[in-house]
């Protein structure tokens, strides 16, 4: 309810049934969440939803799960696989790719996710043109992520990544929490690199803070290499139980208001960037 007050003032045409969101950040934990993931989807207007697959060392069957629900609902989920840094290589990227899916999670990596050892799965990525998803910053402190070094997965890692294959489409989760401004700064200047807003971030992070951080714009002498707006960088992506997603489709909404951004740097967000990204 409060969503539909929030959005009426401005586009009095336009209901939440009618607006289009491609969720770029979910995992699943059961069928029955699909189903609710899929119920939520329709009444909030979430037309696809990606499903990150987890490691197997880390969440086991979760990879399998993930092609279950999507052989169930192939219009609504699109899978991504979990890679395991503590087993794979860069041959696995290939089975992946034989068992339908479309990109890779990537998170808890034992090296800084540029190290050089790790480029030749980059790259096998890249030649299957496999989307390439990132978890980036603070892990949550939880039994399966223990172990995990933070520190190996900052943003700034991903420039690099980014600037080494720029045939390879590459997203980071949360802006990078809580380093955004090396997100931001290599989302500049990296036409293949883009960023979501899920995790706490919108929680704690002001409107005016990320907006400081995606100044540049295009047409400017500070324009990003392909003369694109932040906005179209950006995607929408919740990272929250099923229950919890309109949660966060407010935030993104509250933050947009807030900065008064125009509509079709919204519609970018909501769903056109991840559609290009996609191949939708
Ligand atoms: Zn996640």
């Amino acid at each position: 309810m409060l969503l539909y007050a929030i959005i009426s003032p401005q586009e009095p045409g336009e209901t939440l049934a009618k607006r289009k969101i491609i969720d770029f950040h979910q995992h699943l934990h059961s069928l029955v969440d699909a189903e609710k993931l899929r119920a939520i989807g329709e009444k909030f207007g979430v037309v696809k939803t990606v499903l990150l697959g987890m490691p197997e060392s880390r969440r086991p069957g979760n990879n399998k799960l993930v092609l279950t629900a999507v052989k169930l609902n192939p219009d609504f989920f699109i899978p991504f696989a979990g890679f395991d840094f503590r087993t794979m290589t860069s041959q696995d990227i290939l089975a992946f790719k034989d068992q339908g899916f479309w990109g890779i999670k990537f998170i808890a990596p034992l090296l800084p996710y540029n190290d050089s050892r790790y480029l030749p799965i980059y790259q096998q990525a890249a030649r299957l043109k496999m989307v390439c998803f990132f978890h980036l910053g603070i892990v949550a402190n939880s039994p399966a992520w223990r172990d995990c070094d933070s520190s190996l997965m900052r943003p700034i890692y991903l420039d690099h990544i980014a600037r080494n294959f720029p045939e390879l489409t590459i997203i980071g989760a949360h802006f990078g929490n809580p380093w955004s401004d090396e997100a931001a700064m290599a989302c500049r200047w990296n036409p293949n690199l883009f960023f979501d807003f899920s995790g706490s971030l919108l929680k704690y992070r002001p409107a005016k803070y990320l907006s400081n951080l995606l100044w540049w714009k295009p047409n400017s002498p500070y324009h990003s290499p392909d003369n694109t707006s932040p906005w179209q960088k950006i995607v929408f992506g919740s990272d929250v139980v099923p229950e919890e997603v309109s949660d966060v489709i407010n935030d993104y909404e509250k933050l947009f208001q807030t900065l008064r951004l125009p509509q079709k740097w919204q519609a970018f967000v909501w769903w056109k960037n991840a559609a290009k990204i996609l191949n939708l």
